[in-house]
């Protein structure tokens, strides 16, 4: 007879969101089950940390392990276009805080968060792939292949879909709903930068907007070791053809950027490019019977402002603590509990992407915003204070937004 293992709680996906589920579990005493397709370390795009996600880390117990890795310490976003700099500086920030993240590479990273949640007691299972779930039954059953195609089923009370990019159970509920955003299409891939430009800031994720076209932008992430995550992101006419030529391709299109150009002019492109197309998604449910969806299973908007490890990370904090008062017999209200909560910072989010596509917010952040009550409130959100409702610019994010944009216009 087929094995069936029991736990608590069943994980699908060993990422920031199920890695911080599972540490916020164990913390309460749950057993866990988390099932991972990869083997760690491996790699993953989103190196770009925000402030506040070191808080989510504390509350997971994992932020000594992450500070002590070495990590590039990240202090804001510098914005480039045309050879016009401004930055913002996290620590300006309105809401309470951490003022600093990290660059991190995700290997080493997810790799961390993995084995704090093992030392906190969770079962980490690598090499594990999901392949169906049955949750109609009060039992809520999870089968999973391993690598000599054996299959186990793995019996809990309740499952949670952190399977990222795999979108797991919105492809077997049929939850998945495509993204409101345009299709956007990257290029990306590390490299030894060789920067030599004393005025360069490390510290400091550089954006740069393509000099002609304001839908097309760049990331330039350095680590601590010399090395930088660089990536092109656009509608996909401008990206495809630089992805048919490869690394030749990512060249030609920093090339395309003086400043970027110069900067990276002794660079050396080491790693096979990646390429990644119509990455944005969402789901029409967030939980049901028996599962909730975490982190990029659920909805992820766009890489522009780094929010999606945050995202992931505070998705994981409201769904258990909603999933605590489920296992202790209450009756959580999951739509306002987790979805209502989890929105207003992805929705606040979605203001500034949608703004920044559109040009809206560009032309407050290339305006030079010198009010610094103003400033201290955008920096929040761009720190990831997405769900501070006590900055205005989160409670009425279009709103405000608005406002800004017409008065940045003028
Ligand atoms: C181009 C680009 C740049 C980005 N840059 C940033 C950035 O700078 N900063 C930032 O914060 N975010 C960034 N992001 C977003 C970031 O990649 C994600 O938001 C983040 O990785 C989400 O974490 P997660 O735990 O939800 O999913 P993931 O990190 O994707 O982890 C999911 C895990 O589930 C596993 N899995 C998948 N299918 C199965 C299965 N069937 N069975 C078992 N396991 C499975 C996978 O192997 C994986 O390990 C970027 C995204 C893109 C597209």
């Amino acid at each position: 007879m087929e094995e069936r293992l029991q736990a608590d709680v069943t994980i699908i996906g060993a990422g920031p969101s199920g890695a911080v589920a599972a540490c916020l579990l164990r913390r309460l005493g749950y057993s866990v089950h988390v099932l991972e397709r990869t083997h760690f370390p491996r790699f993953v795009i989103g190196e770009s940390l925000l402030p506040q996600c070191l808080q989510n880390l504390e509350k997971a117990g994992c932020l000594e392990a992450v500070a002590a890795a070495g990590f590039q310490s990240k202090t804001g976003a510098r914005f480039q276009h045309k050879g016009h700099f401004e930055s913002i500086v996290f620590d300006d920030k309105f809401s309470q805080g951490p003022g600093t993240a990290f660059h991190v590479k995700r290997a080493e990273f997810d790799q961390i968060l993995a084995q704090c949640a093992k030392e906190q007691g969770a079962d980490i299972m690598f090499g594990m792939t999901v392949t169906s779930v049955d949750l109609a039954t009060q039992q809520c059953q999870v089968e999973a292949v391993d690598e000599n195609q054996v299959s186990h089923i793995f019996e809990s009370k309740f499952v949670l879909d952190a399977s990222g990019y795999g979108r797991v159970l919105p492809r077997l509920l049929g939850i998945n709903k495509p993204s409101e955003l345009s299709p956007k299409s990257t290029l990306f891939s590390h490299i030894k930068d060789n920067i030599s430009d004393p005025d360069y800031r490390r510290a400091e994720t550089l954006i740069t907007t393509h000099p002609q076209h304001r839908d097309v932008w760049y990331w330039l992430i350095s680590f601590s070791d010399g090395t930088s995550s660089i990536g092109v992101v656009g509608p996909p006419e401008h990206i495809t053809p630089f992805q048919e030529q490869g690394i030749e391709g990512l060249k030609q299109a920093v090339n395309q950027d003086p400043y970027l150009s110069g900067l990276l002019g002794e660079a050396v492109y080491h790693d096979v490019p990646r390429q990644l197309n119509a990455y944005s998604g969402n789901v029409s449910d967030f939980w049901g019977d028996g599962f909730a969806v975490l982190g990029n299973a659920g909805e992820f908007l766009d890489p522009i402002f780094s929010s999606g490890v945050t995202v992931a990370m505070q998705s994981s904090d409201l769904a258990v603590r909603t999933l605590h008062r489920h296992l202790q017999g209450e009756n959580p209200d999951w739509d306002k509990e987790y979805v209502a909560a989890l929105r207003q910072g992805i929705e606040t989010f979605k203001c500034y992407v949608n703004g920044w596509y559109s040009g809206d917010f560009q032309d407050v952040i290339y305006s030079h915003v010198t009010n610094h009550s103003v400033k201290s409130k955008i920096a929040s959100i761009l720190a990831g204070y997405a769900w501070d409702v006590e900055n205005p610019y989160v409670a009425q994010p279009q709103k405000r937004l608005n406002a800004l944009v017409a008065l940045c216009q003028e």
